[in-house]
This record gives C-alpha cells, structure tokens and sequence, in this order.
C-alpha cells in the first residue's frame, strides 16, 4: 500500500504544506482583528468616459495594511475573510465607509462632477437575509442619493441562484442603486438569464483587455460584449486599460467607460481629492494623456 502511495504518502509531513498552514492560521488570526486595529483601508480607482474624458465615478478597493507583513492583496484576504465568515462584516464595512467618503467628496463641489461610486459584493453577503435593508439603511445614515451608488457582482455568483440573486438585485435596485456584472465574460452566463437579470452595467474582464492588439478572439468577445450590452441598453466598463491603443481600441468600438492604470490605480482618499482638485476634462481626456506623459 505503502509503495502504492509513493511519495504521496509522506504529504501530513510536508514542510512546505506545514507553513503555508501556519501562514494562513496567521492571517486569518489577524484578519479577525483588522477592523477594530483600523488596519483596513479603501482605495478608489477612477472610472472615465471614453467619449468625453470625464471622471464619472470610482470603484471602492478594499486594502488590508496588517502588521508589519505590509499591504495584503485582496485576492489574499477576500476569500479568507469569505471562509473565514468575516466577508460579511468587512462588506458592510466597506460600503458604508466608501458611501460616506464619496458622499463627503461630493458635497466640497471640487471641480469634477458627481461622482458615483461602485463597491464589490462578494456571494456570502447578497445570500444574507436583509442585506436588501441593510444596504437601505446605509444610503440613509450616509444621506447618499442612491443614483450615486452602484454594487458590482460576479456572473458566477448570479448564475448560483439566477431565482434569488433576481429577486435581491430588484429590491436593491428599486432603491435607486445601479448594479454591475464584473469580469464578465469569464463566468458560465446564460444569455437568456442576462436579458432577464435587473442589472445596469457589463465590467469587460481584464483577460479580454489586456488582449487588445495581440489576440483577434478576444477583440472579438469585446466587440460582442459591447454590441449586446447596447442592444440591451445596458452601459459597458472596460477594467484594467493599460495602453494607448487599448484606449483607442475601446473608444472606437462604442465602450462607455475606461478604467485601469492608464488613468489611475487605486488611490487613497487623501489622493483621490487631490486628483479632483486637479482636474479638468482636458487633462484626463483620453485622447491627451499622452501629452501629459502621465
Ligand atoms: P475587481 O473588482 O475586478 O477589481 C479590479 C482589480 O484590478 C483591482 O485589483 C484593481 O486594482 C486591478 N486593476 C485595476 N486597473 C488595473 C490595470 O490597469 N492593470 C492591472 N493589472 N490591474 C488593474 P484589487 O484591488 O487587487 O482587487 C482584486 C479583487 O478583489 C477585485 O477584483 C474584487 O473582486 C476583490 N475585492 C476588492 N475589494 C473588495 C471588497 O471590498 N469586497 C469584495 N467582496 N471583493 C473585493
Ligand atoms: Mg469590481
Ligand atoms: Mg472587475
Ligand atoms: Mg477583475
């Protein structure tokens, strides 16, 4: 049997396995911690017309600063914090922080228009009985017009439960609050579902993006995705945009906004009223980035 296993046999006493346990013992451990240490902190990563260069809003990122391991990735701590039960509490959260944040930012009248802000909402919180009120009552507490608002969702995540997600997404949105499919593209969609699903906005996933130029498939399933998003009159995001000729790309096929590093990353709130108040259309419009050298 033994000789069966082979060297599979000896994996319980895998130093390497062992230590990945104990990393992930210590994070979770400090992960139950990270809000009352105030180690949790939201970035914003603008959102731009591709027509005119405007800001119209911002997506919330969550970051988590933890001890001195430095800043942690989200694609680290969100699915820990998704088993370890913690997501719940960290999405309230982040969406009552970044409402107040936006709502604050808004009401100095900085030189940009409104701004809207978007925030990510993990599987775990949507199946939480009332998170329809709770989101209620935090545009409330936070004196947010809900039209400022927008909650991004995975396709995975709604195909789990089409019925349910259906009927959550509708109360949310019947407040006034816009919902958007991230990464699309990259879940199992039905296409029939999509027509039927009470939501405002397709996110390009950055697979398709990063491709521009170089793969004529994925310049394709752009193009697709943003042609059905218009013939269902729903607005298209394209994440993580890199390059000019990502821009132009985009631009040229009729995508409504850009987002990625191109522009902006994330930035801190501090920086985020900097960008505003330094704005104007003019420097952030697409087509002059380059001059800018930015
Ligand atoms: P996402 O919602 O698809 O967010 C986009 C990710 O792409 C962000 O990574 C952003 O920093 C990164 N990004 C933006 N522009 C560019 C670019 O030009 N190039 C490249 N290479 N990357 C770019 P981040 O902040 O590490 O977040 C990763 C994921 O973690 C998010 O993907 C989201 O699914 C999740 N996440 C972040 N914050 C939260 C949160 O508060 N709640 C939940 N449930 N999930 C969150
Ligand atoms: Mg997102
Ligand atoms: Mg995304
Ligand atoms: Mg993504």
């Amino acid at each position: 049997e033994a000789k069966r296993l082979g060297g599979n046999s000896y994996r319980f006493f895998d130093p390497e396995l062992q230590q990945r346990n104990n990393e992930r013992t210590r994070l979770a451990n400090g992960l139950r911690h990270a809000l009352e240490k105030e180690q949790m902190q939201v970035h914003y990563q603008p959102k731009f017309s591709a027509l005119t260069g405007e800001m119209v809003g911002v997506e919330a990122l969550m970051r988590w600063c933890f001890d001195d391991s430095g800043m942690i990735a989200p694609s680290v701590f969100i699915p820990l914090a998704e088993e370890c039960g913690l997501i719940i509490e960290f999405g309230s959260w982040i969406f009552n922080r970044a409402c107040m944040e936006i709502k604050a930012l808004n009401d100095e009248k900085l030189a940009l228009g409104i701004l809207s802000v978007s925030v990510n909402v993990s599987p775990k919180q949507l199946k939480v009985e009332g998170f329809d009120k709770l989101i209620g009552k935090v545009l409330e507490q936070c004196e947010i017009p809900p039209a400022h608002v927008q909650i991004e969702l995975t396709e995975s995540l709604i195909m789990e439960d089409p019925e349910a997600s259906i009927e959550m997404l509708s109360i949310i949105r019947s407040y006034g609050v816009s919902i958007a499919v991230d990464d699309f593209g990259t879940g199992y969609s039905s296409l029939s579902y999509l027509r039927r699903l009470p939501i405002d906005t397709l996110k390009i996933d950055v697979s398709f993006v990063r491709e521009i130029g170089k793969d004529a498939e994925s310049e394709a399933i752009i193009k697709g995705i943003i042609a059905l998003a218009h013939s269902l009159g729903l607005e298209t995001v394209a994440e993580g945009v890199e390059t000019r000729e990502q821009v132009a790309f985009l631009q040229q096929h009729g995508c409504s906004l850009l987002q990625g590093y191109y522009f902006s990353k994330p930035v801190d709130i501090e920086a985020l009223y900097q960008f505003s108040r330094d704005y104007t259309p003019m420097n952030c419009k697409p087509d002059s980035r380059e001059l800018k050298g930015g």
